[in-house]
C-alpha cells in the first residue's frame, strides 16, 4: 500500500507512471471539494484554495505541493502552524510565461487582435494606410513592476527590440541591470515614464490593487498595460473606465481576481486583449511543473528537503 495522496486530476495526463511510483493517488477534479482523510501530500492547480479548513480535514498532510509558481491559493501561515510544508514550481515556466507576455505586449501594441476579428468577419475593405494604426517600440519605455524570474526574462526578451527599461523591486538586480541596461526605479517614476507596463510581483497584501483608479492616473493615456501575474493587483473596474474613458492606451491581461469570471466591463471595454490565464500553457513547461510538483511530494516523503520549498 502506497502513500494516500490527492492530485489535481487535470494533471493525470502529464505523469508518467514512474513518477507516481510508491502513491496511492486519489485522482481529485477541480470542480469536487477538497476530501477529508489520511492524505499525506496534495498536489492541487492554482484555482483550489487549501485554508486552515481544508488543513483540519487532512490531519496527516506533510506537503501541499502547488502545481504553479504563485502560491496566493494557499494558506501559507495556516501550514506552517500545522508542520505542513509548502512547494511550487518556479524556473520551468519562466520562459513560457515571459513569452506570453511578449505575445500581449506585440498584440496590444500593433492592434493584432483588432486585426485579426476585421479578417475574419468578412468587414476588411482593403490596404488603407490609417488602418489599425500601432506604436512601435523601439525607442519606447518598458516598465516592469517585479524584476524576479519572470519580470528580468521579459526584459531580456525587450533588449532586441530597443526598448529602455525601468523596474521596480524590492532588491536590486545589478546583473539584470549590465545585461540589459535597466534602470531600477520607484513604482510612481514606473507609472509617469512607461510606454508598455508589466506585471511581475505575486499576489500578495502589499500588491493587491496596486493598479487603481490612482496608479492608472499617473500612467500615460497611451500607455499599455500588461497583466500575466495575478489578478487581484488590478482593479478591474478602475482599469476598464480608464480604457473606456480613453485614459489608457491598451490592456493585455491573461488573469482576473475571479477566475473563470471576468468583470464585464472589461470584456466590454476597448483595446484589449485578453486571455484565459495560459501564461505557462506550453506542453514542456506543464509537464515539468507536474513532474516537479510530484518530485516535491517524494522528496518530503522520503524525508529529503523539497526541491522547490515556498517555505519549511
Ligand atoms: P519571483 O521570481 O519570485 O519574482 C517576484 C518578484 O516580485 C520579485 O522581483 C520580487 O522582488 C517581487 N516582490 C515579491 N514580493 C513583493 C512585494 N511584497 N512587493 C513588491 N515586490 C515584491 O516570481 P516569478 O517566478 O517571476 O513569478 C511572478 C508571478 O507571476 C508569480 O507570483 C505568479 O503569480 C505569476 N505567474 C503567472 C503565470 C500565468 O500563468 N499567467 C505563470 C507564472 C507565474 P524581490 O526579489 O526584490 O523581493
Amino acid at each position: 500500500m502506497g502513500h494516500r495522496v490527492l492530485i489535481a486530476a487535470e494533471l493525470q495526463r502529464l505523469l508518467e507512471a514512474d513518477q507516481l511510483a510508491g502513491l496511492d493517488v486519489t485522482w481529485l477534479p477541480a470542480d469536487q471539494p477538497t476530501p477529508s482523510g489520511d492524505y499525506v501530500a496534495i498536489v492541487p492547480l492554482l484555482s483550489r484554495w487549501v485554508g486552515g479548513t481544508e488543513l483540519k480535514r487532512l490531519p496527516k498532510l506533510k506537503i501541499v505541493a502547488n502545481c504553479a509558481v504563485g502560491h496566493d491559493n494557499v494558506d501559507v501561515v495556516a501550514a506552517e502552524i500545522r508542520g505542513v510544508k509548502v512547494t511550487n514550481t518556479p524556473d520551468v515556466l519562466t520562459d513560457a510565461t515571459a513569452d506570453l507576455a511578449w505575445a500581449l505586449i506585440l498584440a496590444c501594441a500593433r492592434q493584432v487582435v483588432a486585426g485579426c476579428e476585421l479578417v475574419k468577419s468578412g468587414t476588411w475593405t482593403g490596404w488603407d494606410p490609417e488602418l489599425l494604426l500601432g506604436i512601435e517600440l523601439r525607442g519606447r519605455t518598458l516598465g516592469l513592476f517585479g524584476a524576479g524570474r519572470i519580470g528580468q526574462a521579459v526584459g531580456r526578451r525587450a533588449v532586441p527590440f530597443g526598448m529602455r527599461i525601468l523596474y521596480t523591486a524590492r532588491n536590486p538586480r545589478p546583473e539584470f541591470e549590465r545585461a540589459t541596461g535597466a534602470v531600477r526605479a520607484e513604482l510612481s517614476r514606473l507609472l509617469r515614464e512607461s510606454d508598455v507596463l508589466s506585471l511581475h510581483v505575486p499576489s500578495v497584501p502589499e500588491t493587491k490593487g496596486i493598479i487603481n483608479a490612482d496608479t492608472l492616473r499617473q500612467m500615460k493615456p497611451s500607455a499599455i498595460l500588461i497583466n500575466t501575474a495575478r489578478g487581484d493587483l488590478v482593479r478591474e473596474e478602475a482599469l476598464a473606465q480608464a480604457l473606456e474613458q480613453g485614459r489608457l492606451g491598451g490592456a493585455g491581461l491573461d488573469v482576473y481576481t475571479d477566475e473563470p469570471t471576468v468583470h464585464p466591463r472589461l470584456r466590454a471595454a476597448p483595446r484589449t486583449v485578453l486571455l484565459p490565464h495560459i501564461g505557462s500553457a506550453t506542453a514542456e513547461a506543464r509537464r515539468q511543473m507536474a513532474a516537479i510538483a510530484v518530485a516535491n511530494v517524494q522528496a518530503v516523503l522520503r524525508g529529503d528537503p523539497p526541491l522547490t520549498a515556498v517555505f519549511g
